[in-house]
């Protein structure tokens, strides 16, 4: 079997881990005590991919919670699935990161990293063949982000030909006042470009605009947009959890998505999206689940796909259809908005499908797509980074815990270079190979003439 070692880091990092496993394990029939109690034989199939079997029928997750202080994995632990986890993989500490990437990067996150490490490889080490990582962090505080990003940097050192795989909560002012979040997420984004194979990008503004606009919250709190961020987990993972042949583990669905190695950044989006209490019969079909899945306000990203291309997506049905309609629908689609599509990559939308479908609906569809118009965010992010930068705010506490002034330029640049790369990408038409090909052929003729 191949595994997958899952990481939580932070305060998001564990709040969306922990339901992350609260809901894949509801949907594998692994109950708050780890004790198998489901029927379907599909259920555990591909169980050891996230859990450890651990005998008599139970089963531990393969996960490792880290903070840099004690409150919100103390709250995980007392939490209805508390007791689910191995109690020697919570790794914490006192100080906290002060929402300062350079405690959680440099100063106490260092002091940490060896703790964590050597739990990881415990964890790695019992696995019969391990496929990779995944982290789920925030890029906007300290500890997730700073040392999140540690740790990824650590854990390519040791298993540089595993697959990495992050899950990653970027900062909105929309849902966070801390000032500082543009300079932490600048300074991840330059990790996360070197140091994961891919990043789906998960965006508070994007996860409020949902919360506010189609499931109309008037207060959205961090549970609700949780349970968006868990109803996208479980979507994007539902391949590796069951039997199925399509981008059935990390490396083929890295594979198939990752054209070029920066560009690894996906746009995830999830349907139905419905209010609470409130039944929608029109997204019972397949038609409508592709509508709502290839609209942007399903996506978790606040990035607009008709700004950009796809470079490519890869989707995922869940529940009971007919493939022979889904198969109709997405030639459809990809043949209406052909010009949203790269025409350099043939083919370039996949769809996998999955029997089980998720807790409470009759079918859902889980969309992944790798968008140049996912330069919008880091755009975003680097207009909030300059202006500060411009007059130095704030940089004293970074550079008080030993950061040099350099690396926040080299983070800005690293970010401009990758928006500028995926411009490139966006505006390269099949033209201009027509162009050397035409060369060609000219030649080749010159040549038998
Ligand atoms: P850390 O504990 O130092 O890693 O800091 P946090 O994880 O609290 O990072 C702050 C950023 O994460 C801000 O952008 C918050 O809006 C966001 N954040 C914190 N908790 C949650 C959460 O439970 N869900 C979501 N979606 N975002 C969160």
């Amino acid at each position: 079997m191949r595994e997958i070692v899952h990481v939580q880091a932070g305060q998001c990092g564990n709040q969306i881990g922990s339901k992350f496993w609260e809901i894949i394990s509801d949907e594998h029939g692994v109950g708050p005590d780890g004790v198998y109690m489901g029927q379907n034989p599909q259920q555990l199939e591909r169980i050891s991919v996230y859990y450890n079997e651990a005998g008599s029928g139970h089963y531990v997750p393969r996960a490792v919670l880290v903070d840099l202080e004690p409150g919100t994995m103390d709250s995980v632990r007392s939490g209805p699935y508390g007791q689910l986890f191995r109690p020697d993989n919570f790794v914490f500490g006192q100080s906290g990161a002060g929402n300062n990437w350079a405690k959680g990067h440099y100063t106490e996150g260092a002091e940490l990293v060896d703790s964590v490490m050597d739990v990881i490889r415990k964890e790695a080490e019992g696995c019969d063949c391990l496929q990779g990582f995944q982290l789920t962090h925030s890029l906007g505080g300290g500890t997730g982000s700073g040392m999140g990003t540690l740790l990824l940097s650590k854990i390519r050192e040791e298993f540089p030909d595993r697959i990495m795989s992050t899950f990653s909560v970027v900062p909105s002012p929309k849902v966070s006042e801390v000032v500082l979040e543009p300079y932490n997420a600048t300074l991840s984004v330059h990790q996360l470009v070197e140091n994961t194979d891919m990043t789906f990008c998960i965006d508070n503004e994007a996860l409020y605009n949902i919360c506010f606009r189609t499931l109309r919250l008037a207060s959205p709190s961090y549970g609700d947009l949780n349970h968006l961020i868990s109803l996208t987990m479980s979507g994007v993972t539902t391949c590796f959890r069951f039997p199925g042949q399509l981008n059935a583990d990390l490396r083929k669905l890295a594979v198939n998505m990752v054209p070029f190695p920066r560009l690894h950044f996906f746009m995830p989006g999830f349907a139905p999206l419905t209010a609470k209490n409130s039944f929608d019969y029109r997204a019972q079909s397949v038609p409508e689940l592709m509508t709502q899945m290839f609209n942007p306000g399903n996506m978790m990203t606040a990035c607009d796909p008709r700004h950009g291309r796809y470079l490519t997506v890869a989707t995922i049905f869940r529940g009971r259809m007919s493939m022979k309609e889904v198969d109709e629908q997405i030639l459809a689609i990809q043949n209406k908005n052909s010009s949203y599509f790269v025409e350099w990559i043939p083919n370039n939308l996949k769809v996998a499908v999955c029997d089980t479908p998720p807790r409470g609906l009759k079918m859902s569809a889980t969309f992944i797509g790798n968008t140049t118009a996912i330069q919008e965010i880091f755009k975003r992010i680097s207009e909030q980074f300059t202006a500060m930068f411009r007059r130095k705010a704030f940089l004293h506490w970074y550079t008080g815990e030993g950061m040099d002034e350099m690396e926040f330029t080299e983070a800005a640049s690293n970010m401009a270079d990758l928006v500028s790369e995926y411009q490139q990408y966006q505006e390269a038409a099949v033209d201009d190979e027509d162009v050397e090909f035409d060369e060609q052929e000219e030649y080749e003729q010159e040549e038998q003439n």
